[in-house]
């Protein structure tokens, strides 16, 4: 496949916990040179700083609920509003309810800049359950891998030096991703049928390894800046 790069593009990534869209997310960023940004990432990140963000929104995510639409939409409002114009974007695990995607066409609308598409990442619920409880982060890069599907080759993270540890996420238990599974269907599915109506949902099937869905991924990328010339 020959890969055309498009850096304006604008995509939000939408999906169950699980489907991959984190993992994917690193990919598309490096090939396509437009930023990653993930309400999970920026918010643990508040709560390791221990900023009243963070305080008070910790309980919430061990939990696997939603954490206040206002309190998000602040956080991406004040993150797109330092980002240039002509640099693209991704959306990761944002918009997660109707609120939340309202907010953000407004968002968008105040910045003419609309959303290129929306990238739905289709996996059944069961299937999502063994990679939630096997992820683990490596805590020096970042680098996500899967004790089941993925496991690093060396014990600890193959990209880096000095075997930093790979944690677990303390939602990544069965009790919180039972939860954030419900959360899913009852708050953010909504969303397919909001995005649908606007034209603007792509669906990849997400249920095969990583590599597959890199492709598919980057398929229907390709196919996108192909129709838009
Ligand atoms: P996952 O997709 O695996 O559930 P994320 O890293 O995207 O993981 O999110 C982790 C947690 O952060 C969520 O369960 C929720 O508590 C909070 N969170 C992340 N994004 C949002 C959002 N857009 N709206 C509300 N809460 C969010
Ligand atoms: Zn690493």
């Amino acid at each position: 496949m020959v890969i055309e790069t498009m850096n304006n593009l604008r995509v939000v990534f939408l999906g169950p916990p699980g489907s991959g869209k984190g993992s994917q997310a690193v990919f598309v960023k490096r090939r396509h040179n437009i930023a990653h940004i993930s309400t999970g990432d920026l918010l643990r990140e508040a709560v390791k700083s221990g900023s009243p963000l963070g305080l008070q929104v910790a309980d919430l995510m061990e939990q696997g609920s939603l954490v206040p639409d206002n309190l998000v939409l602040n956080l991406i409002a004040e993150r797109l509003g330092g980002q240039n114009d002509s640099q693209g974007f991704l959306l990761d695990g944002f918009p997660r309810s109707l609120n939340q995607a309202e907010g953000l066409n407004q968002i968008l609308a105040e910045s003419q800049l609309p959303l290129t598409f929306v990238l739905h990442l289709d996996i059944a619920q069961e299937a999502v359950v063994k990679r939630l409880s096997g992820r683990r982060t490596c805590i020096a890069c970042g680098r996500i891998f899967n004790v089941y599907f993925n496991p690093p080759k060396k014990g600890s993270c193959d990209d880096c030096n000095d075997e930093p540890e790979l944690m677990q996420r303390s939602d990544d238990n069965e009790e919180s991703i039972k939860h954030r599974l419900n959360v899913y269907d009852q708050q953010t599915k909504p969303l397919l049928d909001f995005y649908e109506d606007l034209g603007l949902l792509r669906t990849v099937d997400a249920s095969g390894t990583v590599e597959q869905i890199a492709q598919d991924v980057e398929r229907a990328i390709q196919k996108e800046i192909a129709s838009t010339g």
